[in-house]
């Protein structure tokens, strides 16, 4: 999932405009960020790009594939839950879903805030969500140039493993509830795409044919 939101949520405007909201993950910084937001220095810039590419993106068929269960917990999970934490900052995301690298593991990592501690989640279930449900717009970092609005419980509680292999129970509401569920989906194979209005998935794909044709 992008930091776009988390930067919505702090302004409250719910509308992004067009032309924020389409632009390509290649287009000069200050035309792909709100404009409150600070333009990404070059580095930044660069680190995003480099970690972008480890991201696989829509119409791979990895993203479509249920992940499996983690049973190890070694070396090699913490490795890569700490990679994933890397490749997430970098990338400028708030989630990051071990399916979106390629990995078909049970395993998440997400941030809604800058400078608090990545949260990695292995084997996640949620086992419980509230009634009270919030429309807000999501983007994915598989998905570059597509903005939807998705509708989605306002709170949740999920039961997981740490990379210890230690049960750990999250209680989270508002932008921390939303990513956990945007990237549980993606352990299910699900996206964006399969949660918006009809409307908006015939936008959203035209959208990513139109980058994809570009690139
Ligand atoms: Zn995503």
């Amino acid at each position: 999932m992008t930091e776009q939101q988390a930067a919505e949520r702090e302004t409250e405007s719910p509308d992004v405009p067009e032309e924020a909201a389409m632009a390509p993950d290649d287009a000069e910084p200050e035309d792909a960020e709100d404009q409150d937001e600070p333009a990404l220095d070059p580095a930044a810039a660069a680190r995003r790009a480099a970690a972008l590419a480890y991201v696989r993106k829509f119409g791979d068929p990895v993203l479509r594939t249920r992940a499996r269960p983690v049973e190890r917990f070694d070396e090699a999970l913490k490795d890569e839950i700490e990679r994933m934490g890397e490749l997430m900052i970098d990338a400028i995301g708030v989630g990051l879903a071990a399916t979106q690298i390629g990995v078909l593991h049970r395993v998440l990592v997400y941030r809604v805030q800058q400078d608090s501690p990545v949260v990695a989640l292995v084997n996640p279930e949620i086992e419980w969500k509230g009634g009270e449900e919030e429309i807000m717009e999501e983007g994915c970092l598989s998905l570059p140039s597509v903005l939807v609005d998705v509708e989605r419980p306002l709170h949740v509680r999920v039961r997981a493993r740490d990379e210890r292999g230690e049960e750990i129970v999250i209680e989270a509401s508002g932008l921390e509830a939303r990513v956990i569920q945007h990237e549980v989906d993606h352990l299910e194979g699900v996206l964006i795409l399969d949660r918006t209005s009809r409307e908006q998935r015939k936008e959203a794909m035209r959208a990513l044919r139109e980058a994809q044709e570009a690139a």
